[in-house]
């Protein structure tokens, strides 16, 4: 089996675009920056790095003849904000179970940004008083078992698509896009940079990038602010993912690397150095990052970047995963 051999649903505009971020690093003195954007990469509903492995879960439901899409996130969720867009999208249903995940003293936090549009588009929103975790719930299957008994069939995805046989393969393709796309530029990234929290955004890039020819390091930057979790669930869905795409050998240990420092407390919280990098990259290059994902990885890529521990000859790409929705409960954050 190769990548190539599974069905994918189209749900991008394209290859995401690349660009160089050269006013920030001209502030950082060294190593060239370059960002890939999947904050635009589809025409639904701000797109977001979900949308991209979510191409190869939506064959798998229709096979199945589903009619409805369930799954599970942060009353914040970026994830089941785009799993209601694709289901407005297919004509499916969708039911997202909100948790409380964060507690975030916002007065607005369960009224606006990810949440208000996926009430907007449709989906069966259910808010849920439970804490923070990437694992299987009872309300996600109380939820399936609504949807059964309604006549319905639902399809499962789990928190972020990523514990799911098919949720590394979307950033496998990543990586065959970014190959693609140094050709087109005529430019090596040596070194990129992923935040990480469900797993599969990593998982799926390490696995496709094992198969290129020339190795790179694929920095991965704890957001969960639980790194044990975080990492076995990587190497776990990175491991099943080159088997899956036919890498033909055992990913190496030092091949996965999730880097923590940056996460702060707890998930969902921004640390100081989080709202700085906001900051500093809004005012820089007029690109927004979001306080949950892409302000902690590009506060590890500031302070990686500064403290040579990214050679200051390095092509470092940094993957802008999306996020920015969530901005507007965190006005607090910003006062
Ligand atoms: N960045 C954003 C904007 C996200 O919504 C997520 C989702 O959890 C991540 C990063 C982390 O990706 P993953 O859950 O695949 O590790």
């Amino acid at each position: 089996m190769s990548l190539d051999d599974f069905d994918r649903h189209p749900l991008l505009f394209g290859p995401s675009p690349v660009h160089p971020l050269d006013r920030l690093t001209a502030h950082l003195g060294g190593a060239r920056i370059w960002a890939k954007r999947e904050d635009v990469n589809s025409p639904l509903a701000f797109g977001g790095n979900k949308t991209r492995k979510l191409e190869y879960l939506i064959p798998d439901a229709l096979r199945q003849g589903a009619d409805t899409l369930v799954t599970i996130g942060g009353v914040q969720s970026n994830h089941t904000r785009q799993v209601a867009a694709v289901a407005a999208r297919l004509g499916l249903r969708a039911v997202l179970v909100q948790e409380s995940w964060v507690d975030w003293p916002d007065p607005v936090n369960d009224k606006v940004g990810n949440i208000l549009l996926s009430r907007l588009m449709g989906a069966d929103v259910r808010l849920v008083d439970a804490g923070f975790g990437i694992g299987f719930k009872e309300s996600w299957n109380q939820a399936l078992e609504d949807v059964r008994r309604a006549g319905g069939t639902p399809y499962a995805i789990p928190a972020g698509a990523s514990d799911h046989p098919l949720g590394g393969l979307g950033f496998a393709r990543w990586a065959e896009e970014v190959r693609e796309q140094e050709r087109q530029l005529g430019v090596f990234f040596d070194t990129v940079v992923v935040c990480g929290v469900t797993g599969s955004t990593h998982a799926g890039m390490i696995a496709g990038f094992a198969g290129q020819d020339r190795p790179r390091r694929v920095l991965g930057i704890d957001a969960s602010a639980r790194p044990a979790e975080t990492r076995a669930q990587i190497e776990k869905i990175a491991r099943d993912t080159a088997a899956r795409i036919g890498l033909g050998r055992e990913l190496r240990d030092e091949e996965i690397t999730l880097l923590e420092g940056w996460a702060g407390e707890r998930y969902g919280i921004p640390d100081r150095s989080t709202l700085d990098a906001i900051r500093l990259t809004g005012s820089l290059e007029g690109v927004i990052l979001d306080p949950v994902y892409e302000g902690k990885s590009m506060a590890a890529l500031i302070d990686l970047v500064r403290d040579g521990d990214i050679p200051r000859d390095a092509n470092v790409l940094y993957a802008h995963l999306g996020g920015q929705p969530a901005l507007n409960a965190y006005s607090g954050a910003f006062a």
